[in-house]
């Protein structure tokens, strides 16, 4: 499962926001690989520079240096399968309402595109790149046109919106930031020490790399306006019962976030902890699929009382901006990314926790290099859920019909992926995991098949 993008804001006048913003891109460079873009406005006007590839590939000195101005956002994207790797979907999007422009930039998936097209078909509105974002953007250019108030025009905007959005907007002189009803992709805003200005981020390790002080969440159905009259908050749409998606806790977000309130790593960790009560295994070792699986493997650790161990090393530097998103580079990606310990593995009981399981490739050639280096057992633990329905709110995952565990059962998926037992904490032992978030509203639509917003495909 991949991300499909990070957001990232900032508003500091004096302040290099190009640079800020190179800098917010890189802490969130786990929620995509696959473009990266700025778009800075100086008072005047808005200037987008956006490319394939990481962001330390698109951005340089020369790059950074000429984005000048006051306020910035940007973006880093994975693409789901039906967009790779062309350049007019990476983002920042640019758009103008008339000759006045705006950049947008999105995390999530809208689900009713087709609707919004034929608003715009029917409106003559021409599009750039055609895809969710795009039809976003442009839907608030043509509304704004009638409603003179770009805040308005992203408030009607909302009313034709549905899905999973989590969006920034640069203008000239102002930044934007709102996100769906249901707040399922997260988004908040930080503050600059010495009121030198705002940030936001989709996650909270974007606003520790510029040094900004985490404020709050950007609340669900929330508009916030940031220009030199300050911080403006404003409701575009009415919330919806709160649907977070869950699974940032368990796998896409960096474990030094906080989501509202919970930090991730002490989740992962709940999770090990849990899955030690709920699915205990006789073992020797208990080992963690690198990152995600690490601090679940030490809470496993120290509930179980089984000793942890450092048993497969992680490739860090094999990006995955030339891994695409197709079976062939996916098995690729498989082999360059994980190397067993055989020294410390050998002749070893083995608990290993990983985050989830999606197709059970990766987990079938984990057990398989965990044997031939010399594993006695394979004990293989997931720290989520069984995998059942695909995500339609900004997740790559498969249709049901590639899921395993959608077409499996326990045992048969055991047998396939070759570990000696298998188990997957349950959804109330993930929900017990993330208690200190600050409200009790989660999407957990992959595990159970409950989908907050109705889309056209979930069947
Ligand atoms: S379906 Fe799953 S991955 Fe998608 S938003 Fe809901 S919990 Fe998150």
């Amino acid at each position: 499962m991949h991300e499909e993008c990070g957001v990232f804001g900032v508003w500091a006048p004096g302040s290099d926001v190009a640079r800020m913003t190179c800098f917010g891109l890189q802490a969130l460079q786990h929620r995509g690989q696959e473009s990266a873009g700025i778009a800075v406005g100086d008072g005047r006007g808005v200037c987008v520079e956006k490319d394939l590839g990481l962001v330390t590939q698109v951005f340089d000195e020369a790059s950074l240096s000429a984005l000048k101005g006051k306020l910035a956002i940007g973006h880093v994207r994975y693409s789901t399968s039906g967009g790779s790797g062309a350049w007019e979907l990476s983002q920042p999007h640019l758009a103008s309402m008339g000759d006045v422009p705006f950049a947008l930039a999105h995390n999530g998936t809208l689900t009713n595109t087709a609707q919004m097209r034929a608003h715009l078909d029917a409106w003559g509105v021409p599009l750039m790149a055609g895809t969710d974002s795009d039809l976003a953007a442009q839907l608030i250019a043509h509304i704004t046109l009638e409603t003179h108030h770009l805040r308005d025009g992203i408030a009607r905007a909302m009313q034709h919106m549905r899905g999973a959005y989590a969006m920034v907007v640069c203008t000239a002189d102002a930044l934007y930031a709102f996100r769906d009803p249901y707040g399922i992709r997260p988004l908040c805003l930080g503050e600059l020490p010495e009121g030198r200005g705002w940030v936001l981020s989709s996650e909270t390790c974007g606003l520790d790399i510029v040094g900004a002080v985490p404020v709050r969440e950007v609340a669900p159905g929330e508009i916030v306006r940031i220009n030199e009259d300050g911080v403006l908050s404003s409701f575009g749409i009415e919330p919806k019962k709160r649907a977070s998606c869950i699974f940032e806790y368990v796998y896409f977000a960096r474990p030094d976030s906080v989501i509202d309130g919970q930090n991730v790593y002490a989740s992962r960790q709940a999770c090990g902890a849990m899955l030690a009560q709920e699915a205990p295994a006789q073992a020797d070792l208990v080992l963690g699929v690198p990152d995600s699986g690490v601090p679940a493997a030490l809470g496993f650790a120290r509930e179980s009382g089984i000793p942890y161990a450092d048993g497969i090393v992680k490739n860090r530097y094999v990006g995955r901006t030339f891994i695409q998103p197709t079976q062939e580079m996916r098995q690729l990606g498989i082999r360059l990314k994980l190397n067993p310990l055989p020294d410390v593995i050998a002749g070893k009981r083995l608990v290993v926790i990983d985050d989830s399981i999606v197709r059970g490739n990766t987990s079938k050639k984990l057990v398989s290099m965990l044997r031939d280096a010399g594993a006695a057992e394979v004990h293989l633990r997931i720290t989520s859920p069984e995998i059942l329905w695909p995500c339609f709110y900004g997740i790559d995952t498969d249709t049901r019909d590639q899921l395993i565990a959608a077409n499996l059962s326990l045992d048969e998926m055991r047998e396939w992926i070759g570990a000696d037992s298998l188990a997957f904490l349950s959804l109330e032992g993930l929900r017990a995991s993330v208690s200190a978030v600050r409200h009790d509203g989660f999407c957990d639509a992959c595990f159970t098949g409950a989908y907050p917003v109705q889309c056209g495909g979930q069947n």
